[in-house]
């Protein structure tokens, strides 16, 4: 079995930010990442809030903190998916579809999944017309009529991505009001491409081979329409990618977000957790960041017990 001090679960924003702190503090460090190193950030079409970066694409700021957690010194397996841990004794197991591996203390950073609506023809049409990621397939539907579901954030950044390259785009969200910042839902109301329904469900994506209508129904007037489109985009939040950590005894919230205090501490000794699987309120790359960075900090104190650690 592989030895490491510190081995960090997932390669996004958190895990990466953690074993650049990892390494530099002289902890032997391994990131395991199912997919490429990046992480969800790599998903959003422009980043304009992270400090430093007045406008970068989610593509590129995902690729500098790889190449800098690279620089650092951290070893990253990609492609390789984390399916088990035993975290009861003092070395912790950490089990993938590849091998297995020990460390002294572990940081989850796995991040979260989208939410699916759950309405009829959306697993039919998942990939034939219905996403979940504006950058990845919004160029598949230039000049094409789009739908978009959701009211928050992510919702109102892939409704203003979706504008510079489709036809016409259509936001359905069932509440009366967005969720989405301010700064975000005033862009959305000047695109002339872009109409919003708000109280307004999809109830069913209908097409033969790819997506060609959505059936929507508006609450307030008791109605049902079809709309014809070419795409529907379903941005109604996320949910945490917890299930191995739960397997393994760590404490999760109502919604299976890992609990973590202020120092990413888990309820087991050595065992942190950081960014959007955790129960943090905020879910940006910006905390991500500063979430892993504690954690692995803590990591370090817990490893190496310097005089100043809190225990
Ligand atoms: C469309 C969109 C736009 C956004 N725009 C912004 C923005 O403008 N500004 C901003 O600050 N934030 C934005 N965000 C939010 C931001 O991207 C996230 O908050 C941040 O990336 C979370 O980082 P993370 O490291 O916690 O999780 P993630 O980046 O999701 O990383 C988790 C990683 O863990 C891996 N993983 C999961 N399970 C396993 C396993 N069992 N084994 C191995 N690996 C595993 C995943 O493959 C993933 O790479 C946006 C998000 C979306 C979806």
């Amino acid at each position: 079995m592989e030895n490491w001090e510190l081995i960090i679960i997932g390669a996004g924003a958190a895990g990466l930010a953690a074993g650049i702190y990892g390494a530099r503090s002289g902890l032997k460090t391994l990131i395991i990442e199912e997919k490429m190193a990046g992480g969800t950030t790599s998903d959003a079409p422009v980043v304009e809030n992270y400090p430093g970066f007045p406008q970068i694409s989610g593509g590129e700021l995902a690729q500098k903190i790889t190449l800098h957690c690279k620089k650092a010194g951290v070893t990253i397996r990609e492609l390789e998916t984390v399916t088990d841990l035993d975290l009861t004794g003092e070395r912790k197991i950490v089990k993938t579809t590849r091998t297995a591996y020990e460390a002294k203390a572990i940081i989850i950073a796995t991040g979260s999944h989208y939410r699916e609506i759950g309405v009829k023809g959306e697993k039919e049409f998942r990939g034939r017309g219905v996403s979940y990621c504006g950058v990845c397939d919004g160029p598949l539907f230039k000049g094409k009529r789009v739908l978009v579901i959701g009211g928050g954030n992510s919702a109102a950044t892939t409704t203003l991505y979706l504008s510079g390259i489709a036809a016409e785009v259509t936001v359905v969200h069932r509440r009366d009001a967005f969720r989405a910042e301010e700064a975000l839902v005033k862009d959305i109301a000047s695109k002339k491409n872009v109409q919003v329904f708000l109280n307004t469900e999809v109830r069913e994506i209908k097409g033969e081979k790819l997506v060609t209508n959505v059936v929507l129904f508006d609450k307030k007037a008791g109605e049902t329409k079809e709309l014809a489109v070419d795409a529907v985009f379903v941005q109604v939040g996320e949910a945490p990618n917890s299930q191995i950590a739960r397997d393994a005894g760590i404490e999760v919230d109502d919604e299976g977000y890992i609990k973590s205090n202020i120092f990413q501490r888990t309820n087991i000794p050595g065992v942190y957790a950081a960014g959007d699987v955790t129960n943090h309120p905020v879910k940006q790359v910006g905390t991500a960041v500063g979430e892993g960075i504690t954690a692995a900090l803590e990591a370090y104190g817990y490893i190496r017990q310097p005089y100043y650690y809190r225990k």
